[in-house]
């Protein structure tokens, strides 16, 4: 795609961008048209509504999470915690399509992401406007420890935005195909291990806004086209004790993917600790092969949490998200039950936030 060349900061509307512009449209247009042949999801699907606001009070060592809308949540427990994919702008589909600048609005992150003390990392799956457009505005509240995890174009597009310090390109330490990576640490409680993913086609085999941005932007992008995707990542992300050792893992896919894309190394898999939580996306689930069933059978998650489900284009309000055109939650609920038979599932609406499952029994014994 034309725009994968372009390496300089310059914002250009070429032809091919037009084209691509209209593609993304009528992939987005089939919201709330005949061709949406998604039936209203069931009453059987593992629902949580968003009750409160804001945050409950949790204790150390206990887990909230908090959906906060497309591939984005918070995750943490009163001594750190990390946000992922923030995204609650919604732009609609006219600036959308007809590639206006998008902007942030400010008062629905202010009104319904939960900022606190204990966030010390942005993690970000690729670099779509719907997982990445907030991103400055979100930093603006955040400590000013708070670092930005993501791929090489995520950090190049935010250059003019954060200090290189609080960008860190993790490229370079990607696990691939379920060997290799490295682990980064974020802070003593808290590290970070990045994983090569891949983004799903939106369309046949058309991923709308691929591409790469090798060199640093000396401004935002600006239409819905300039938010190009970059390389997709997965995550592990260990939550650590006092003495070093992983109180809570978590998964995390904001993109499907064909594994092997996608999976964490199987060595830290079999290295004696659960992944208590695997958050995995909804959206293009049947435009890949074998997902959710060879991440789940790898991962073994106790608990399941879907996301990226609902219409990202539709205002943000608590509660109300509808599911995307063609999405068939109750088939991809049924595969995750019979991949994961095991496992707590969780569909959390815009707003939901729950105490995930805690990690053991007091003195249990992670190797036992
Ligand atoms: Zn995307």
């Amino acid at each position: 795609m034309h725009i994968a060349q372009r390496k300089t900061a310059t914002i250009t509307t070429p032809i091919n961008k037009r084209v691509a512009s209209f593609t993304f449209g009528a992939f987005l247009a089939l919201a709330g048209t005949p061709l949406s042949f998604a039936e209203e999801p069931g009453a059987g699907l593992p629902w949580v509504e968003a009750k409160e606001e804001s945050l409950p009070s949790f204790a150390p060592g206990q887990f909230v999470f908090r959906f906060t809308g497309a591939g984005g949540f918070y995750l943490g427990d009163a001594g750190s915690a990390i946000l992922v994919d923030p995204f609650l702008s919604n732009p609609g589909l006219w600036p959308v399509i007809s590639l206006q600048k998008l902007k942030t609005d400010t008062a629905m992150v202010d009104r319904y992401l939960p900022i606190t003390e204990q966030i010390s990392a942005v993690l970000v799956g690729h670099a779509h406007y719907d997982h990445a457009l907030d991103i400055p505005y979100v930093f603006s509240k955040l400590p000013p420890s708070a670092r930005l995890y993501g791929s090489e174009t995520l950090t190049n597009m935010l250059a003019s935005q954060l200090p290189g310090d609080r960008r860190i390109n993790v490229e370079p330490h990607m696990a691939q195909d379920a060997a290799g990576g490295e682990w980064l640490s974020v802070t003593p409680q808290l590290r970070v291990l990045p994983i090569a993913s891949e983004h799903s086609p939106h369309v046949g085999r058309f991923i709308v806004a691929n591409g790469k941005l090798q060199e640093a932007m000396q401004q935002l992008p600006a239409d819905s086209l300039d938010w190009i995707a970059g390389t997709t990542l997965s995550y592990l992300v260990d939550f650590l004790d006092a003495g070093g050792r992983v109180a809570y893992r978590v998964f995390v896919q904001t993109s499907s993917a064909n594994p092997p894309k996608g999976l964490p190394p199987k060595a830290i898999l079999d290295d004696g600790y659960p992944v208590n939580v695997a958050v995995i996306c909804a959206a293009n689930f049947t435009n890949v092969k074998n997902y959710p069933e060879t991440l789940l059978d790898s991962l073994q998650p106790k608990q399941v949490v879907i996301v990226h489900w609902e219409k990202f284009w539709e205002p943000w309000t608590l509660n109300q998200a509808t599911a995307l055109p063609g999405l068939d939650l109750d088939a991809f609920v049924a595969r995750i039950r019979a991949a994961a038979p095991q496992a707590d599932i969780r569909l959390p609406q815009r707003g939901a936030q729950f105490l995930l499952q805690p990690n053991q029994p007091p003195g249990g014994q992670p190797h036992g």
